[in-house]
């Protein structure tokens, strides 16, 4: 379905978010005060305009409670991104993601009520640390401190055995969410009992960290 995102800051960030849900077919607008980013961005989504994302009266224009979504990529300047929230906030966006520089960064945007909290750069380089120390690993979504998502290939010693061959779920707690045919792209979401997995084959499973590392994918 179609969806309206209003995106704030045009860096590096936020234009890629910005491009990406444009080109998922969404209405992507973007502000930023850098005009020259604005006009960098403007035939890549919806609407680009040049404007101050600390000043109630811009956003009030904007209509920010009718977004679906609002992402707030000002990351550098911390002061402007803590004012933009607080702004948007009272303006009763109805849910906004905003990327934090630091940890404490983040934990200001959250308890004045941000609804997520992102960390691009920290995520990233964990999830490339997870990809080199554990080749087998695809992606990795880290849930809270506790509970992952990783996508992996299926290591050998799983190939030829069926979901309750491996009673992960017994064993470990670990559920496999689905599994990712290799050749002609087909996703078996809920796999059941029977289900084999077959060489090549993508394991989407979730649990707790400290149980997923004990497995040979990790
Ligand atoms: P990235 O890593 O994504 O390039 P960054 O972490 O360096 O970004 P900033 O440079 O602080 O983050 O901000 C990203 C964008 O937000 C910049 O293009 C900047 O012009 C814009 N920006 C910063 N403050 C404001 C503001 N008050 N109103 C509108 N845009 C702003």
């Amino acid at each position: 379905m179609k969806k309206s995102y209003l995106v704030i800051g045009a860096g590096r960030f936020g234009s890629s978010v910005a491009r990406t849900l444009y080109e998922l077919g969404h209405d992507v607008m973007v502000i930023d005060n850098n005009e020259t980013l604005i006009q960098q961005i403007s035939n890549e989504v919806t609407d680009a305009i040049t404007a101050n994302a600390v000043s109630e009266t811009s956003l009030k224009s904007l209509g920010v409670r009718d977004f679906d979504a609002i992402v707030l990529a000002i990351g550098f300047d911390i002061q402007a991104s803590i004012m933009a929230a607080i702004l948007l906030l009272e303006l009763e966006a109805k849910h906004i993601i905003a990327k934090a520089q630091t940890e404490l960064h983040g934990k200001v945007l959250h308890k004045i009520g941000v609804h997520r909290v992102v960390y691009p750069e920290r995520d990233m380089g964990q999830k490339i640390a997870h990809s080199l120390n554990a080749p087998t690993i695809i992606d990795l979504i880290e849930l809270s401190e506790e509970y992952s998502v990783v996508e992996v290939t299926a290591p050998e010693n799983m190939v030829g055995k069926t979901i309750k061959d491996l009673d992960l779920r017994a064993r470990y707690g670990i559920s496999v969410i689905a599994l990712r045919r290799n050749n002609g792209n087909k996703t078996n979401i809920s796999p059941a009992a029977e289900d084999k997995v077959l060489p090549g084959d993508i394991i989407v499973a979730v649990g707790e960290n400290k149980f997923l590392k004990k497995l040979e994918w990790v």
